[in-house]
């Protein structure tokens, strides 16, 4: 799970954004059941690109790029079910698989909350051992995260691998190269790679495993 970052809220947010929460709380008050046509307001085509864009249309949990053998969707990081006033909230939404979605659905817990890769620092809750991820021992939050979403589910597992083996090969060629410039370059090129790909998280620790390595 890497670090993400917010875009610009996309304009259909910003147009109808405060009104359909209205309208969606002001029918759930008067009725006490959340009408599901006004609640699937969010699903425009520019909310769906603006996930897509600031995830390089990865799962924000499991990483994975959404394919049509890999569906996924727009995905509210505190569940809509819960809290019915953050269906609309740009904060609140994302690119989710529909594994890791089907794995979260409704979950929230106060006390322990899952990691959210736009405010926390996953560094300090998960680390990357190879195609394997776990949870920092001392970190509950990475703990929940990691056993709720099945973080070392075995396709996944196989995929970093595949992944990995690919990075192996700029690597030797970075650790073979004796000539500093062309280093640099090599470098870059890692890092290009570890940035567009798939399991970011898992390669760049793999490459700062085994950088130099002789
Ligand atoms: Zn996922």
């Amino acid at each position: 799970m890497i670090e993400l970052n917010k875009i610009a809220k996309p304009q259909s947010l910003v147009n109808n954004g405060d009104d359909w929460t209205k309208d969606l709380m002001d029918e759930l008050y008067a009725s006490g059941v959340i009408n599901k046509t006004k609640q699937s307001r969010y699903n425009k085509a520019d909310v769906k690109q603006a996930v897509k864009d600031e995830t390089r249309e990865k799962c924000a949990y499991c990483e994975s790029k959404i394919t049509h053998i890999y569906p996924g969707d727009i995905e509210h990081i505190i569940p809509k079910a819960l809290y019915p006033r953050l269906t609309f909230t740009w904060s609140n939404l994302t690119f989710g698989c529909y594994w890791c979605n089907n794995k979260k659905r409704d979950f929230l817990n106060k006390d322990c909350m899952m990691l959210n890769p736009y405010k926390d620092k996953t560094g300090d809750h998960l680390r990357a051992f190879g195609p394997l991820l776990m949870h920092i021992n001392t970190s509950k939050r990475g703990e929940i995260t990691w056993r709720k979403l099945e973080l070392n589910r075995p396709e996944l597992r196989d995929r970093r691998q595949e992944k990995i083996e690919e990075l192996q090969l700029l690597i030797d060629k970075y650790n073979n190269e004796t000539v500093q410039a062309l280093k640099n370059l090599i470098e870059a090129e890692i890092n290009d790679f570890i940035e567009s790909n798939e399991y970011s998280f898992s390669l760049k620790q793999y490459f700062e495993d085994n950088k130099n390595a002789v």
